[in-house]
């Protein structure tokens, strides 16, 4: 029988993006591949993309779609994610659990599926593959040390260490294994700090934590040499890992250098501008500033990172997304000048294409939401970051940036003018040579593991094989 995967992202820009890169490397290997997408996010990806061109290269490659359950207007911003979350237990569970019982996959594929790939947060994927006798591999696109947060869950909770209300917040956290000496209350996802279990995101994570190490194996977009221990901790619960990042950089090394450019699977449409913009700043010399494609930030913390910016003298490529913004939004509070024609030290936009801006020889620095995407965007290009993390596995990723990996700082639970000020300066000018060093060593190390024979590109390699002869 010939292989064919089906892989099923979780509706966000971050999960949807790694998931093609995926479908592409497995497509180039001879999988055939289905990627299962709600409705919502295949309508943007094709209005915003050439996805299908690109993608029309690879006969063995089909999209397939299945609702979400909300109505097309529906911001799907994090701040309504539950909203999100009730939709797939509602309507997308039942209809996925119909599409695999009845097979109706093979109709646009030529064979049946044989081993299903979906996000790590659809615990109910493991049962349908189960009843239907098929290997499933969870695809964790949040970092590794964000998903050993999730998987000693239990552990903490029978500890008595979370929920903790919110407070005590520089509290050492003692069963979350080999962060001991560095991970607080303040560095757990956001969801740990509600002061009850009965939450829906955390009854999520907990089924997650239960599912995960039952599957054949698990995917993560990471590579051996960042994140070792925390891998040997996760292999503890789940032997059977494949780390395959950066996934950007691995699918660039396999493909040939005339397709390499445009590998852009924006939900948004991408201003290109802001590159020739940045073509006339000088070397390092930019801030980047974005929140990523779901968080978002009110008026007043718009206002406080807009002056930190500004007083810290450094010119700054600032992406506003559509809503990303809430509250009322005041033109008057925001130092405007500093924006257009005139003045050219800020530019303001509504979606970048970022991988691009990030490997462009102006940027110096990276005030990231700490998604983990951008942070391994940010790894790969040697930019150092400031941290400024929102929800989910935001939290645990700046505090690895900072004290791990040592690249970045961490400025979590704030929103300060003066703050965002002196860390642009540190990040730019104070630090900016011991950011040099630790930068350059860690986008080396990512270099090498998806070169020929480096230890991604030979996980890849193995989760073909593995796919192919579907023994696990
Ligand atoms: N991104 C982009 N243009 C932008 C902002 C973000 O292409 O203007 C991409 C970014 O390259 C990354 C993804 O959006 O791949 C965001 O994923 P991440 O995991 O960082 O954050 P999330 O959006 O999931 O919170």
């Amino acid at each position: 029988m010939s292989t064919h995967v089906l892989i099923f992202p979780l509706p966000m820009q971050g999960p949807v993006n790694c998931v093609l890169k995926l479908a592409e490397l497995l497509c180039i290997s001879g999988i055939s591949v289905t990627v299962l997408n709600t409705d919502h996010i295949q309508r943007n990806l094709l209005r915003h993309t050439n996805v299908l061109s690109r993608f029309s290269r690879y006969p063995n490659f089909h999209f397939q779609t299945i609702s979400d359950g909300l109505p097309d207007d529906h911001p799907r911003s994090t701040a309504r994610y539950n909203e999100v979350f009730e939709g797939m237990k509602t309507v997308t569970e039942p209809a996925f659990r119909d599409m695999m019982v009845s097979g109706c996959f093979s109709c646009k594929s030529d064979s049946p599926v044989t081993v299903v790939i979906p996000d790590g947060l659809f615990s109910f994927a493991l049962d349908v593959a189960e009843e239907i006798q098929i290997p499933l591999i969870y695809f964790e696109t949040v970092s590794p040390c964000a998903l050993w947060t999730y998987l000693c869950l239990p552990k903490l909770i029978g500890a008595g260490e979370v929920p903790f209300n919110g407070i005590d917040l520089d509290v050492l956290i003692k069963n979350v294994p080999g962060t001991e000496a560095f991970l607080r209350r303040r560095d757990l996802p956001g969801f740990y700090r509600y002061d009850n279990l009965t939450n829906p995101v955390m009854q999520i994570i907990m089924n997650e934590a239960r599912q995960v190490p039952r599957a054949h194996g698990v995917i993560l977009n990471t590579f051996e040499a960042l994140d070792a221990s925390i891998l040997d901790q996760i292999r503890s619960l789940c032997p059977n890992i494949y780390c395959i990042g950066p996934l950007h950089t691995l699918l660039k090394s396999r493909l040939p250098k005339s397709t390499q450019h445009n590998v852009s699977n924006s939900l948004w449409t991408e201003n290109r501008d802001c590159l020739s913009w940045l073509d006339t700043q000088l070397p390092k010399s930019v801030v980047y500033v974005s929140i990523g494609s779901m968080a978002t930030m009110t008026v007043d913390q718009f206002v406080e990172i807009w002056h930190g910016l500004v007083n810290s003298g450094y010119p700054f490529l600032f992406v506003k997304r559509p809503g990303s913004v809430t509250g009322d939004y005041d033109e008057s509070k925001v130092p405007g000048n500093l924006v257009g024609e005139t003045n050219r030290r800020g530019f303001i936009t509504t979606w970048v294409p970022q991988e691009e801006v990030l490997a462009h020889s102006a940027i110096g620095g990276f005030l990231t939401h700490s998604g983990w995407n951008s942070t391994v965007e940010s790894m790969v290009e040697g930019v150092p970051m400031i941290c400024w993390p929102l929800k989910v596995d935001q939290n645990v990723n700046s505090r690895f940036v900072s004290e791990v990996w040592k690249i970045g700082i961490d400025i979590k639970d704030t929103c300060d003018r003066f703050v965002v000020e002196k860390a642009v300066k540190d990040v730019l000018d104070v630090r900016r040579s011991e950011f040099f060093r630790s930068t350059k060593v860690v986008a080396e190390a990512g270099a090498k593991s998806v070169s020929e024979n480096g230890s991604s590109w030979m996980d890849l390699n193995r989760l073909v094989e593995d796919l192919k002869s579907n023994d696990f």
